[in-house]
């Protein structure tokens, strides 16, 4: 069996939330705890969960744009942490990020071309012209666009001079931040079209980080679920969407708009906010919100274990079916394989 291109081993990462005082330490929040993950070589696997969960400190990790505190993370095994700058820089050119600020990602005083162009200049990349122009072309952005500016673009088409830009140095790997958050459904729905495409050409792995597990169901193969910086749920997109394990899981699947909510009988979503990451409640971070809690969950934090095609954080996985607060005809609907 070849290894994952892409392995995190129990990182973590925290932050300073405050000032110390007389009596009180530098309040810290763990925004990452104990994540495991790996990526195959021309797979997607999608990172998903509410705001704050942690999604995005997580793809800082996994492309060492930010300190591991714990863990390893490993492309195609060599190990991230403790690489020479030379080493980074070679290894940087292979695994690529699309964040979620298109806005900031360009310069708004240089035109498509020269951005697109710039990362090969870097890299002292033979013929940067036929690449540039390669790129621009592989994204489907007309060559009437490539000598205008950014403010001239609309936002389907600012996505694609960035995903040409990643793409430049010819990765292995791109890791999208909500990389169509911002964008109209009709266009969101070409740019994913379009990902599909490039990785079916080009062999390309993601990690596709979104809150909206409706844009996760086209594109994923497969799926971790994260909630308060620790992974609840992982499984293949089509069990997952199926049947998922987790009742976190099972409520954000029930939040995912129904085509005519009128037409549909209250659904079963968690009610109340994500709690402070600052305080996580004790014992399972999801009981306070959980339908489905007991003594146990409050008192002991649950590991992730292995059922059937799932891995589940979750006490009682083996004795309930997080999807039956779900009308059962809103759960017949998920056939998203
Ligand atoms: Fe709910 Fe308990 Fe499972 Fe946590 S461990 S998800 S509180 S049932």
């Amino acid at each position: 069996m070849t290894s994952p291109l892409l392995s995190a081993k129990d990182v973590s990462r925290s932050y300073v939330a405050g000032r110390a005082g007389w009596f009180r330490r530098v309040p810290r929040f763990r925004a990452v705890d104990g994540v495991s993950l790996h990526v195959n070589r021309g797979e997607t696997v999608g990172i998903v969960g509410e705001s704050g969960c942690g999604k995005s400190t997580l793809a800082r990790l996994l492309l060492a744009l930010a300190r591991t505190e714990t863990g390893t993370v490993t492309f195609d095994d060599i190990d991230l942490s403790g690489l020479s700058t030379a080493e980074w820089r070679a290894l940087r050119a292979r695994m690529q990020c699309v964040f979620q600020d298109t806005g900031a990602s360009l310069d708004p005083r240089l035109t498509i071309r020269t951005q697109v162009r710039e990362p090969l200049a870097i890299h002292r990349r033979p013929d940067p012209a036929a690449r540039t122009q390669a790129v621009l072309e592989m994204v489907r952005l007309g060559a009437h666009l490539w000598d205008r500016y950014p403010h001239e673009l609309s936002g389907g088409q600012v996505q694609r001079v960035i995903l040409a830009r990643a793409l430049a140095l010819g990765p292995d790997l791109l890791v999208l931040d909500e990389p169509v958050s911002a964008l109209d459904v009709s266009i969101q729905a070409q740019i994913v079209n379009l990902l599909k495409d490039l990785q079916e050409e080009l062999g390309l792995a993601y990690v596709f980080v979104s809150h909206d597990l409706g844009v996760v169901r086209h594109i994923a193969d497969r799926v971790y679920v994260m909630y308060l910086g620790q992974v609840v749920e992982h499984a293949p997109k089509a069990d997952f969407f199926a049947n998922p394990r987790h009742p976190y899981s099972a409520a954000l699947l029930a939040a995912i708009p129904a085509a005519d909510p009128e037409a549909l009988p209250k659904r079963a979503v968690i009610t109340g906010d994500l709690p402070s990451p600052l305080a996580p409640p004790t014992g399972c971070r999801f009981h306070p919100r959980c339908p489905h809690a007991i003594a146990r969950c409050a008192a002991e934090p649950p590991v992730l274990r292995r059922l059937g095609e799932h891995e589940v954080a979750c006490h009682r996985s083996e004795d309930i079916n997080p999807v039956a607060l779900v009308p059962r005809h809103i759960a017949a609907k998920r056939e998203f394989a």
